[in-house]
C-alpha cells in the first residue's frame, strides 16, 4: 500500500462531520486519531470520544465507514480508543473558531492534575460575559450542558470535555 492510499483514506474519514455540530469535522475536533490501511487495502480507524459514553459516537462510527466505502474502501473498521482521553489540545485552532461561531463554548483546557471544579464559569460566546450559570447537566445533547448567560440572557451549550 502507498503513503498516498494511507493519506487518501485519512482525508476521507477527516472530512466527517461532527452529528451534533455539523460544521466541525472529527479531524477538527480531534476525533480522529489515527487511519491504517493494510497490504490488502483493509482500513483500520481510531477515534476518541470527547466525553466518555457519547451517543454521538454511535453515529461518527457509522459515517466513517460509510464514507470510506463510498470512496472504494472494504472491510473498514472503527475502533474506539479510550485512552488517554480526549483533550481540547487535539483540536485545531480552526475547530475551535468555528465551534465559537456556531455559538457553542469551547472546552476549556482542563487545569493540570485536577478534574475541572464545577463553579468554573464560562465565558458568553455571545457577549463574551464570563457572567454565566449551568441551567442543566444536559443541554440538547447528552454531549453538551445547558448555560445561560446573565448579562444578555442568551442560552447557549457547552461542550462537555469530560
Ligand atoms: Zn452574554
Amino acid at each position: 500500500m502507498t503513503v498516498s492510499t494511507y493519506a487518501r483514506a485519512r482525508a476521507v474519514a477527516g472530512t466527517v462531520p461532527d452529528p451534533e455540530i455539523p460544521v466541525l469535522t472529527i479531524e477538527d475536533l480531534g476525533i480522529l486519531r489515527d487511519v491504517a490501511v493494510d497490504d490488502r487495502g483493509r482500513v483500520h480507524v481510531q477515534i476518541t470520544p470527547t466525553y466518555s459514553g457519547c451517543p454521538a459516537m454511535d453515529a461518527i462510527r457509522a459515517d466513517v465507514v460509510e464514507a470510506l466505502e463510498r470512496e472504494g474502501y472494504a472491510a473498514v473498521t472503527v475502533e474506539l480508543v479510550l485512552s488517554p482521553a480526549w483533550t481540547t489540545d487535539w483540536m485545531s485552532e480552526e475547530g475551535k473558531r468555528k465551534l465559537e461561531e456556531y455559538g457553542i463554548a469551547p472546552p476549556s483546557p482542563l487545569p493540570a492534575g485536577g478534574p475541572v471544579p464545577l463553579s468554573l464559569s464560562l465565558r458568553c460566546p455571545q457577549c463574551g460575559s464570563p457572567d454565566t450559570r449551568e441551567l442543566s447537566r444536559f443541554g440538547s445533547t447528552a454531549c453538551k450542558s445547558l448555560w445561560v448567560c446573565n448579562v444578555c440572557r442568551e442560552p447557549f451549550d457547552h461542550f462537555k470535555s469530560i
